[in-house]
């Protein structure tokens, strides 16, 4: 069904299961990161950045250990062991879709590395871009809010086999403004950027992103795109792809 919203001057895009099959972000990304991530970590175990994210893990791993029996054990008695533990706790992270910040920006350089070295290439929907382009040629404003980190988000938008999108789009929001189904999030994007959020469409398969956003006087419709997604009872302005939208 055609789904018409007047006076969008942003589009707000959820990135899995809206623009970029869900199976990418949960089997490709997701594999390649558990995957690359032990000799990531003793590769770079010098910089900085990857020091403070392992510390970050080396603190998040006490309270996880400390309700799940299942978390694998950690071994600080050397250099080597602590990197060791850390990947191992990684993968853990990953196969439970954790998004603390510390394994996002981990996986973020990951798989940067994996996109500039021809491993990884991002993956949009056919449709999704005519319908940025359109949308930009138009005037209107394209922002991306994914729970992957800023530059995972610029990652996968920079390589695609459609080209480089980046182009189409104004700004990247991550967990960082807070999370996705709460409606403060959505006011800061629209305080971000600088557009009202009554101007604001925001794209996702999540229900309860939409009405959180819907919450914080977006405008916001359900793409629904594969069959077996959680759209259950949602009933309101539901899409199957962005061919459907109409922005006058
Ligand atoms: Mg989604």
């Amino acid at each position: 069904m055609p789904a018409v919203v007047n006076d969008v001057r942003g589009v707000l895009l959820d990135i899995e299961g809206t623009t970029t099959p869900m199976d990418f972000v949960h089997t490709t990304l997701f594999n390649y990161a558990k995957e690359n991530v032990g000799h990531f970590l003793k590769e770079y175990a010098l910089r900085k950045d990857i020091l403070k994210i392992v510390d970050d893990l080396s603190k998040m791993y006490l309270s996880d250990a400390s309700v799940s029996s299942d978390c694998p054990g950690w071994d600080g008695s050397s250099t080597d062991k602590k990197l060791e533990s850390a990947a191992r706790y990684c993968i853990w992270l990953i196969d439970r879709d954790s998004k603390a910040s510390a394994l996002k920006e981990l996986e973020g350089y990951i798989w940067r590395e994996g996109y500039s070295s021809g491993d990884l290439r991002g993956s949009v929907y056919e449709d999704v871009p005519g319908a940025l382009k359109k949308w930009k040629d138009s005037g209107k404003k394209i922002y991306i809010f994914s729970s992957g980190s800023v530059l995972s988000q610029k990652l996968l938008f920079g390589t695609t086999e459609y080209g480089d999108m980046t182009r189409y789009i104004e700004g990247y929001f991550d967990t960082s403004v807070g999370k996705k189904a709460d409606r403060r999030s959505y006011e800061t994007i629209s305080d971000a950027s600088g557009i009202p959020a009554h101007n604001f469409l925001f794209l996702s398969d999540a229900p309860a992103e939409i009405n959180a956003a819907v919450s914080a006087r977006f405008s916001g419709i359900l793409v629904s795109r594969e069959t077996g997604s959680s759209n259950a009872g949602y009933s309101k302005n539901t899409i199957s792809n962005f061919t459907e939208i109409i922005l006058p």
